[in-house]
């Protein structure tokens, strides 16, 4: 590609606007128009990546097929553009700064004094580029993360303002805000937008589109009282108004014309109109279904929401499709007691048991699998939730009392979930499990086979234990079948019972792979089991 466009979003007033959302709706504008289109986000924080973050802190964290532990966003990009993201696609100030301080000690910089500006600066635009360089992109979309005002965003601003101006009409910049509505007063207020947009021109960055974020209608008079402040054309001033879906978003900005005008302001061609039929259609789906389907999710982190934001979109896009309304029940995994679980329970109709490191929270996942189990409902454990479907049945039907991971107890006698080979010299935590995507083979006849309908399949893992293999043959003798397998180490991926209804659990995380216009299969399969045993259950009641 001649010329790459580089289009940065940013995001002023507040955080957790949906810069993201933004990001990837306008990505699937451009790329529903023939353009090639990938995003990219820059995070101001200074770990390396999100690997170590606690879930609290930050959300999930994403994996991208080549094994980076990654932002949430890509999530959000991936399942709105249906492109994998790389580790390229996810910078942080950490790297950037291990970039730099690799360079000087190599004595890179040639007796420099290392500033601010221009080496981390300098870095940041290299890094903004590297996509653009790669001649595979007409627009290459970069995401600020934090705040306009942010100690910790200044370098990024000010690289962002230098290759605006070394860019020219090349680059474009679209500012997120946010437009309050003061219940008490009865009035929406464009202040905080206004002062936003201030702070962007004092770090000498001109915003050529405006997206307000708000609750309310914002009337013309009011857009064009903000375009007149701001220096921004009325037409570039555009709402995003709250929406039951986020996969709406991208109609609503495409109804107000955003992907024009970055098209116009960036000098592309901008005649026709993007072709949203595919994702429209799923949207048809999402609007009618009437008919509720609910699954409980069985977590530590459920408080916070983001902590599991790839399986709940995973199992939206399965209910969509399935032409149901999705009612997710987080289950909170330390509540969970054998004299409660059957409360907690009973209405489901279906459980997933998520990921996850570490003791708390862990003997709720085990009761609430053995209630799952016994009562025969379709269940789906994800990589700690498979290795705890794996560690309750050594427990409670191969009679291994105290069974566990290594994880969790460390001289266990019954170690069925033991640590990997390769992790036994791992010291440092960062970037250090088994990442990425791997491959997968399946066993004929397997509920995981039909789903996929074929055996060899690749999907993302994060974890650094595994099923012991020296207790296969007493599993699968007692009815748990390892099904899935990687066909180079013969690791255990995938574990069933074929005897229930559908009761899997996968060691990778089929979640990160489900995307808007290719649901994920095996999600597809746990929700139609899930349809199915809804539909005994009411005509058994
Ligand atoms: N803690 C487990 C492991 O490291 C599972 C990890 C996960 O659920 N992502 O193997």
């Amino acid at each position: 590609m001649a010329d790459t466009k580089y289009i940065f979003v940013t995001g002023g007033v507040v955080s957790s606007l949906g810069k993201g959302i933004i990001s990837s709706s306008l990505a699937r504008l451009l790329l529903s128009r023939g353009y090639k289109v990938t995003i990219q986000k820059f995070d101001p924080y200074i770990n390396i990546d999100p690997g170590t973050l606690n879930p609290y802190e930050h959300g999930e964290c994403y994996v991208t097929a080549d094994g980076h532990e990654a932002d949430l966003d890509l999530g959000h990009y991936e399942r709105f553009t249906n492109i994998h993201t790389s580790r390229a696609n996810n910078i942080t100030t950490g790297r950037i700064y291990q970039q730099v301080i690799d360079k000087e000690r190599r004595g890179d910089y040639l007796g420099k004094t290392v500033q601010i500006i221009p080496h981390i600066t300098d870095e940041i635009k290299r890094s903004v580029k590297l996509l653009g360089a790669t001649g595979k992109y007409d627009f290459v979309i970069t995401e600020i993360g934090g705040t306009v005002g942010d100690i910790e965003s200044t370098p990024f601003l000010e690289a962002v303002r230098q290759l605006r101006w070394e860019l020219g009409r090349s680059a474009c910049c679209v500012h997120l805000t946010y437009v309050p509505y003061l219940k008490a007063a009865k009035e929406l207020k464009t202040k905080p937008t206004q002062h936003s947009v201030k702070m962007l021109q004092q770090a000498g960055i001109q915003p050529d589109v405006l997206v307000l974020r708000t609750e309310k209608d914002i009337p013309p008079s009011m857009r064009r009282k903000v375009a007149q402040f701001c220096n921004v054309s009325p037409e570039a001033v555009i709402q995003s108004i709250d929406l039951p879906s986020i996969y709406e978003v991208p109609v609503m900005m495409e109804e107000q014309g955003l992907d024009r005008i970055v098209l116009e302001k960036t000098g592309m061609p901008s005649d026709g109109e993007p072709d949203l039929s595919a994702w429209k259609k799923f949207l048809r789906h999402v609007e009618n279904a009437r008919e509720e389907i609910t699954i409980g999710l069985v977590g530590k982190y459920v408080e916070l929401q983001d902590a599991y934001k790839s399986i709940s979109e995973s199992l939206s896009h399965a209910a969509a499709y399935n032409d149901r309304r999705l009612r997710l029940v987080y289950v909170h995994s330390e509540k969970v007691t054998k004299e409660n679980v059957d409360g907690k329970l009973r209405d489901l109709d279906g459980v997933i048991v998520a990921p996850g490191f570490g003791q708390r929270g862990i003997e709720g996942k085990f009761i609430a699998l053995e209630w799952c189990r016994t009562h025969d409902v379709p269940t789906f454990g994800i990589c700690l939730g498979m290795q705890c479907m794996v560690i309750e049945f050594a427990r409670n039907v191969l009679g291994l009392e105290g069974a566990n991971s290594t994880e969790m107890d460390h001289d266990t006698k019954a170690n069925v979930i033991d640590l990997m080979e390769e992790q036994k010299s791992v010291t440092n935590l960062g970037g250090t499990m088994r990442l990425g995507a791997y491959a997968c083979r399946l066993k004929p006849g397997s509920k995981a086979a039909e789903a996929y309908g074929r055996l060899d399949i690749s999907e993302r893992h994060r974890h650094r234990f595994e099923f012991n293999e020296e207790y296969r043959q007493r599993y699968e003798e007692a009815g748990m079948q390892c099904v899935g397998e990687n066909p180079d180490t013969g690791l255990v991926e995938v574990v069933e019972i074929p005897g229930l209804r559908w009761y899997v659990g996968t060691q990778y995380h089929p979640e990160y792979q489900s995307t808007v216009l290719e649901p994920n299969p095996l999600f597809m399969s746990f929700m139609k089991a899930a349809i199915k045993y809804k539909e005994t259950k009411g005509a058994t009641q």
